[in-house]
């Protein structure tokens, strides 16, 4: 007899928490599947709440891992990555994803945390789940809508402190302080509360950028004045140490949302890469990631 799975791909952040409670809630524990893919940089903190959501679902969470982190990955593609070009969206979230979903013979509905601000990002996101034979859902917009803060559910009906990154004024709880799509804001924060992070990242940035093919590319840009240019973490932390006045907020404004997830499947850059590598299966690469003392980028998560 087949039977109709759903799948949750839970990040460890709320939005997704509040996904996987609303999917439980009308489908059950037996119907449903909550599937993690960890990138190996995820804060310790983030642990601890998948943990307590664990006990409170009561329910098993399958964790996928890639094996690499995200810079392991733009090491293995010689790229220094920021956010416009960020694969490792695609190779530690979507492809394990997908491969996963690929061994499930029964039919599989997956379920997609975007809220009502993301609302426009569903059709792409169901056309092209549609096409590999996949049904999509999205749990945030079942009525009713919650129009609480998903810290504030979190934290007072489950009685679960919500992930660390948020109160530390993060604008996303994602790789621990260190995705390369963040904005200004974000990285200062990282340099704040987590300075090791930050001098490691800004390490292999530079280590990075001392080629003639990327030393013209940053992880973080400057749109100051109207001009797009790479701003690298070390001017960038020249410059807060330079003036303590910055206002990080401010900073979040001219910055991009960060959205990393398995929603943006067919992501035609993405898409590209993942064509090319095909193409060239025995292309070697020209940076190992030992080069770069890689296993330390958070090899074990922090607080863990
Ligand atoms: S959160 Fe950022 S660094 Fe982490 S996998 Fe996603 S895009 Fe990459």
């Amino acid at each position: 007899m087949l039977i109709l799975k759903h799948i949750i791909s839970f990040s460890t952040g709320l939005s997704s928490a509040l996904t996987v409670e609303r999917v439980i809630n009308r489908y059950g524990k037996s119907a449903v599947e909550i599937v993690f893919m960890d990138t190996k940089i995820e804060d310790g903190d983030n642990y601890r709440f998948m943990d307590d959501c664990r006990r409170r679902w009561n329910m098993p969470i399958t964790t996928l891992a890639e094996g690499r982190t995200p810079y392991q990955v733009f090491a293995d593609q010689s790229i220094i990555a920021n956010q416009k070009i960020a694969p490792c969206t695609f190779r530690l979230k979507i492809e394990p994803f997908v491969a996963y979903l690929e061994t499930i013979s029964d039919p599989v509905t997956i379920h997609i945390g975007y809220d009502f601000s993301e609302i426009h990002r569903c059709e792409a996101t169901t056309k092209n789940y549609n096409a590999r034979g996949w049904d999509v859902d999205y749990p945030l917009l079942w009525k009713p809508i919650e129009y609480r803060k998903y810290a504030d559910v979190v934290r007072y009906d489950w009685c679960i402190e919500p992930p660390r990154m948020y109160a530390l004024g993060y604008t996303h709880a994602n790789c621990g302080g260190v995705c390369v799509k963040q904005g200004q804001g974000d990285w200062l924060r990282t340099l704040i509360n987590y300075p090791e992070r930050y001098a490691e990242i800004e390490n292999w940035e530079t280590a990075m950028r001392d080629h003639p093919v990327r030393k013209n590319y940053a992880i973080v840009r400057d749109q100051s004045g109207g001009n797009v240019s790479p701003l690298p973490l070390t001017e960038l932390r020249e410059r807060y140490e330079a003036s303590l006045g910055i206002d990080l907020c401010e900073l979040d404004t001219e910055s991009a949302c960060v959205s990393c997830g398995v929603g943006d499947l067919s992501h035609p850059h993405l898409t590209k890469i993942a064509l090319d590598r095909a193409s060239r299966p025995d292309r070697p690469r020209r940076f190992a990631a030992s080069q770069f003392n890689m296993p330390g980028i958070f090899a074990n998560p922090p607080g863990k």
